[in-house]
């Protein structure tokens, strides 16, 4: 099972793919707990990712590939994946897709949308920022990687909607009632 969650910051999307992959017992790729991990290890990638994170911008594409193009692959290979986090720009969906029609059995098959309006965001990224302590969840971080997502994350969700893929679910429900309503959604695609 090929799985990618697309939401906005705060949204649980980290939360339900950490679920999900337990759940159908596959690998959880979050990009943005790869970069964070490689800013930590201080690898070639995560010294020029850390300014990007630390400012809510979004990392160059070519970091991105190199990062995740072996992970991904191998978890194809093991069972399947849940994405959280990648593709997140038009053009990184469509290199990944361009990919996918090279090798056998590593597209995308679902793609949930968990849909959180803005109040509610602003209220967990808050708790989040009590909890976690992330750089990049200060007010006017947020306010910027809000925008990012709006102007570049947003139109996946045409590009998925047309190849018929695209799942939209409301978020603003309690944990275990989005991940039910993830779940009854994806079987019901018998992938
Ligand atoms: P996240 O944990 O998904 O909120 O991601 C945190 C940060 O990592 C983002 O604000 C970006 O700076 C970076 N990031 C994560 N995924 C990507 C991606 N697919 N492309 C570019 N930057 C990314």
């Amino acid at each position: 099972m090929r799985l990618l969650l697309v939401a906005y910051p705060g949204a649980g999307k980290g939360t339900q793919a950490t679920k999900l992959a337990v759940h159908y017992g596959i690998a959880q790729l979050s990009s943005g707990e790869l970069l964070r991990a490689e800013v930590a290890r201080g690898t070639r990638i995560g010294r020029v990712a850390a300014d990007y994170l630390e400012h809510g911008d979004l990392v160059p594409d070519e970091l991105i590939f190199e990062m995740l193009s072996a992970p991904l692959l191998q978890a194809a290979r093991n069972g399947g994946y849940v994405l959280d986090g990648f593709p997140r720009t038009l053009r990184q969906a469509e290199v990944a897709y361009s990919v996918a029609q090279e090798i056998k059995d590593i597209e995308l098959q679902a793609v949930v949308y968990l849909r959180v309006g803005p109040e509610e965001l602003r209220k967990r990224l808050q708790a989040r920022a009590a909890r976690e302590g992330r750089t990049d969840d200060d007010e006017i971080t947020i306010a910027h990687r809000f925008k990012v997502f709006e102007t570049q994350t947003e139109p996946l969700l045409g590009f998925y909607a047309s190849r018929g893929i695209l799942l939209d679910v409301n978020g603003e429900q309690p944990v275990g009632d989005v991940f039910g309503v993830i779940t009854s959604a994806v079987d019901s695609l018998h992938i």
